[in-house]
């Protein structure tokens, strides 16, 4: 947590209303989402002005969360959003470590500017940019963090069904429904108040889960059909093509959660799914372990990533098959 002076220099920030700006990594996940989107509901409580610009669009999946119609979405809106970010009094910087987390675009404007920022993240090795660094990798979501912080600044009484909604979607999709070891008693209590809040959680969990298209399902389908097992390594990975992703009429968000069924089988204790995106000219990779295989370091020597120790992701500039038999040379390196 913050220390007490800082809690106390934030809170008095935070008394008089004040423009402020809420960003997230590129391609937000639920826990970008929804840690932007409560405290955007709980700054707003505090009678402040506030925009959430992401650097990217947001999947359909999240669309359905208070107030997405609000989103300003940097690569799409650069005029609109380059001066509410100049203009900012404050900027919170939500659910990642380093400013190029938001992309080569946003990144170059962001490093342009000198308006106070407050990181809140969980990341491991935040970078030192901003005024206030709320960082601590003990935490399951980014979500939780700012559910602490908002107590920490004695505003729980604030904390309404709207914020409590988004606050509790990072939780559950951060933590793969309650499942990640990072999911503690101190989680359970927060989400236990938020339910005391109003939300209707279980109504969360089928917007967020069941409400795949039928080729959503079949996109799966295909996936698993490319799900290969390496036993000598205790290793699986599964391979889209752009082709395979059109012919299943993709859209984003419809490969979330797919990683992790090649570490669903027995005995396999590191996965990938490398993704082809043509638009991008990349691959990108998700990265899921379990126990002290560290796919953090793994993305961050090998495939210009990060993450987390069990989960991370990357990206390569290799074709598709060139990327999967440099992920098996690594792992057969590795062993060694
Ligand atoms: P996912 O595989 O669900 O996209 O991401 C898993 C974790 O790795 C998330 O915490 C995410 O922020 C992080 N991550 C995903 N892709 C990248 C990347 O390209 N670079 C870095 N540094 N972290 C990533
Ligand atoms: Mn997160």
């Amino acid at each position: 947590m913050l220390s007490e002076k800082e809690i106390t220099e934030i809170k008095s920030l935070l008394n008089t209303p004040k423009k402020i700006t809420i960003i997230s990594h590129r391609n937000p996940d639920g826990d970008a989402m929804g840690s932007s989107l409560g405290l955007l509901h709980f700054l707003k409580q505090l009678n402040h002005e506030v925009i959430f610009i992401s650097p990217n669009e947001f999947p359909d999946f999240l669309a359905w969360l208070p107030e997405t119609n609000k989103v300003v979405i940097f690569e799409r809106e650069y005029d609109k959003a380059l001066p509410i970010l100049q203009k900012s009094d404050l900027i919170f910087t939500l659910d990642f470590n380093a400013i190029h987390r938001t992309g080569d675009a946003m990144q170059k404007i962001l490093e342009t500017l000198s308006n106070p920022m407050i990181m809140i993240d969980h990341h491991q090795f935040p970078d030192d940019y901003a005024k206030y660094t709320f960082s601590d990798v003990s935490y399951g979501s980014t979500c939780q963090m700012i559910y602490d912080f908002i107590n920490a600044l004695g505003y729980n009484n604030l904390i309404n069904k709207e914020i409590a909604t988004c606050l509790y979607t990072g939780i559950v999709t951060d933590s793969g429904s309650f499942r990640f070891p990072k999911t503690t008693s101190e989680t359970h209590k927060c989400v236990a108040n938020l339910i005391e809040k109003g939300i209707n959680n279980s109504e969360i969990h089928n917007l967020l889960f069941d409400n795949s298209s039928y080729e959503r399902l079949q996109l799966l389908g295909k996936a698993l059909q490319n799900l290969r097992v390496l036993p000598e390594y205790k290793a699986s990975y599964i391979s889209l093509s752009q082709e395979e992703l059109n012919a299943f009429d993709y859209k984003k968000g419809d490969t979330e959660g797919i990683v992790n069924y090649g570490l669903s089988i027995q005995g396999i204790i590191v996965t990938a799914i490398f993704i082809e995106n043509k638009e991008e000219g990349i691959i990108k990779i998700s990265f899921r372990s379990q126990g002290d295989f560290d796919v953090n370091e793994f993305a961050r020597k090998h495939f210009n990533g990060g993450g987390h120790i069990n989960a991370a992701g990357g990206k390569s500039f290799s074709s598709l098959e060139e990327t999967v038999n440099q992920f098996i040379a690594i792992l057969a390196e590795e062993k060694k």
